[in-house]
């Protein structure tokens, strides 16, 4: 079956009343049907809410089978599928490598949280493939990467950096949340854990705030849940009912998404005021061999460059516009753009770009539509 078809299955219930969705199961209390069953559960019989009732199974259910990947932890945001990811993989006297270009709360949490627990990170330059094995020292446990990365959409070899990282015994994680586990699957290219937010296009609404981490085997699941388990974390079943919703027309909503980013990159290219299209998806992205090579779609989320825009010229070009909204998230259906000078973050390279770099994010308008809102917003510029 193909993924738009599995899409509209995974996770749904089997029961005999024919319910097509499951209901938004509340509970903490779950209670025992004999005082032996208290300490000896059957698996499978949930003897306490906190690990999640059948809305959440049914979720857990659809991201895993989706990915195909062994089992899957829901976390509150996609800040905490990335740190739990990190927390499952690693111990004191550790050392992550994490791409240059990952998600700027993430490298804050390696940053500030994890030296606590004595885990020091390296940055490595995010466009890397097999190098990557003479940075791996004997202390390194786990690799981070993100592709395309957050802002400046670089990318990385994906299969050659999982390889290598297998054959020295190290864990990959990838934030996968710009394909939202449909048009890229990181555990068949060797990825250990995929973390993604649901908030950007399962959730699709911009109104709930979730992530999900899927584990590529079992013994790697055991050990995301024993950590997840181990915190305490949670996430509400309202919460996991709207994600499980928002996947059900995720296919179409990327799709349009994807192709009216195009249309408009390909505009955007036509005008002089751009210089580089940071999509992977079109030939002016310096990666875009890989992801011809390895994802099957795309989304619309991309990057452009202005060559010789200040942060005021940035600042008129967004205020201008009417029907792109200005704020950080992605993935509903409302288009956003913002300018990503004033948070460029890097450790180990700098992202060397002429001018000002602006972030799109394509949501269900016409793309017409968009097009004369971008047109107003050159004009205030030039
Ligand atoms: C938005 C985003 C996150 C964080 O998701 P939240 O649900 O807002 O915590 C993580 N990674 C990437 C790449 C994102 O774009």
């Amino acid at each position: 079956m193909k993924d738009e078809t599995r899409l509209t299955r995974l996770g749904r219930p089997h029961d005999e009343r024919g319910q097509v969705n499951p209901s938004v199961a509340r509970g903490s209390t779950m209670l025992a049907p004999s005082a032996r069953e208290l300490y000896d559960f059957p698996p499978g019989r949930v003897h306490y809410g906190r690990v999640g009732l059948e809305t959440h199974q049914a979720l857990r259910e659809a991201l895993t089978e989706l990915q195909g990947g062994a089992g899957c932890a829901l976390t509150s945001s996609g800040l905490m599928a990335n740190t739990l990811s990190v927390l499952a993989s690693v111990e004191a006297g550790g050392r992550i490598l994490a791409a240059d270009c990952i998600y700027g709360p993430v490298r804050n949490f390696l940053l500030t949280t994890m030296p606590k627990f004595g885990v020091k990170t390296e940055f490595f330059p995010p466009r890397m493939g097999a190098e990557i094995a003479d940075l791996i020292t004997d202390d390194v446990q786990a690799i981070l990467l993100e592709s395309p990365g957050s802002l400046t959409m670089e990318m990385q070899d994906i299969p050659a950096i999982a390889a290598v990282a297998r054959e020295k015994g190290v864990i990959t994680i990838i934030d996968d949340t710009w394909s939202a586990g449909l048009v890229l699957k990181p555990l068949q290219l060797g990825v250990d854990y995929a973390a993604q937010a649901l908030t950007k296009y399962v959730g699709g609404h911009s109104d709930v705030l979730m992530g999900a981490v899927v584990a590529r085997d079992e013994a790697l699941f055991k050990r995301l849940q024993a950590t997840e388990r181990s915190f305490g974390f949670h996430t509400g079943p309202d919460d996991a009912y709207l994600a499980l919703r928002g996947f059900r027309s995720m296919a179409v909503r990327m799709e349009r998404s994807f192709a009216s980013a195009m249309t408009i990159a390909d505009w955007l290219k036509s005008r002089p005021e751009t210089g580089r299209i940071l999509h992977p998806a079109h030939p002016d992205h310096p990666d875009h061999a890989l992801f011809q090579r390895d994802f099957t779609g795309g989304s619309g989320l991309f990057s452009v460059e202005f060559p010789g825009w200040d942060i005021p010229a940035s600042e008129r070009f967004l205020d201008a516009l009417e029907i792109f909204g200005m704020g950080f998230s992605w993935g509903g259906y409302e288009s956003l753009a913002i300018h990503c000078d004033p948070q460029l973050k890097r450790t180990r390279t700098e992202h060397t770009h002429d001018g000002a770099l602006i972030r799109f994010a394509i949501g269900m308008e016409a793309p017409e539509d968009l097009i004369a809102d971008l047109e107003r917003g050159l004009a205030a510029v030039s």
